[in-house]
């Protein structure tokens, strides 16, 4: 779920406050007491300029916002707690309001601060303006290096955009990365060698591939991209849920929390089960009940609560 962090000397297109950030991330994140996430997770709202054919959240009843307070709140309790990363999530969070003012709000706090886009509405100058405000690190949805199947998943022109965005954000002197959703990680494992190409070749510095897993049931797709990648990524350009050397996925490790929209609290994004509701249920006692052992097949994204 989370990318290998970047090793700072290597990027050269780092503004001095991303370079800074990255610096304090990677200090905080060593540091972390045990059972505390690398990521909170915020989705900002459940609204979307695009319509994606695989988008878990397509076709949603009803659009939300989460309320700013809460969205505040919740930063502030993380950074109590330790949790060294905000990431602004949707829906896409460029459709929220006062997403600048929450950047800043993060970065204050002592949070690195990361926004996964679909990149539509990135423009060079509200790249730069958000960079401005406290942003550090974007992370731009590309599900294939072919155009006309980017395109077809999401849109006409979205390919294009997207790819305006990487270069907007990488512009901007923010820590940039492609995240992919990959279908299929068999023995050819074609598309995801095309999506490394692609992303290694944009300038990103990294990479984020995330298992599109059917709604119910046990998929193998997450450990199979897993073991794709160790074989086509040795160096660790790109992540997935499945870490290296570690037992479960991000949720299963509660390696990372998501606050949704409408303020239920979950594993990861894409778990089927809600831990509870913020602030009823604070970022404390819903990572107690996380902490779930990492066995088993059958991920938090592939069971019905
Ligand atoms: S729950 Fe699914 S999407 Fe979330 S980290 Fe685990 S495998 Fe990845």
């Amino acid at each position: 779920m989370t990318p290998r962090t970047p090793v700072i000397e290597q990027f050269s297109r780092l503004s001095p406050a991303s370079r800074l950030a990255l610096a304090v991330f990677r200090v905080r994140a060593a540091e972390r007491p045990a059972g505390i996430p690398g990521s909170l997770f915020l989705g900002l709202t459940s609204r979307c300029s695009l319509a994606c054919l695989h988008c878990k959240y397509r076709g949603g009843a009803g659009a939300s916002d989460l309320p700013y307070g809460l969205a505040l709140g919740a930063l502030r309790e993380a950074a109590a707690l330790g949790v060294p990363k905000a990431v602004f999530f949707g829906g896409e969070p460029l459709l929220y309001p006062r997403l600048a003012e929450l950047a800043g709000a993060a970065r204050d706090l002592g949070l690195f601060t990361e926004l996964d886009t679909n990149g539509q509405e990135l423009t060079a100058g509200r790249a730069r303006a958000l960079a401005r405000a406290g942003l550090s690190s974007v992370m731009v949805s590309l599900h294939s290096p072919s155009p006309a199947e980017h395109d077809r998943l999401c849109g006409r022109g979205t390919f294009r955009r997207a790819a305006r965005a990487l270069a907007a954000a990488l512009n901007a002197g923010l820590v940039t990365y492609v995240s992919s959703c990959v279908f299929a990680a068999g023995p050819g494992a074609r598309e995801l060698r095309g999506l490394l190409a692609f992303a290694r070749s944009s300038g990103a510095h990294g990479a984020r591939f995330l298992p599109y897993s059917p709604r119910a049931g046990a998929s193998r797709l997450p450990a199979a991209l897993a073991a794709a990648l160790r074989r086509e990524d040795p160096a660790g350009f790109a992540g997935t849920c499945l870490a290296r050397g570690r037992s479960g996925c991000a949720a299963q490790r509660a390696d990372i929390l998501y606050l949704g929209s409408s303020g239920d609290l979950r594993a990861c994004p894409y778990a089927m089960a809600s831990l509870g509701s913020f602030p009823r249920c604070t970022l404390a006692a819903a990572l107690r009940r996380s902490g779930r052992p990492a066995r088993g097949p059958v991920r938090p994204c592939q069971k019905r609560a």
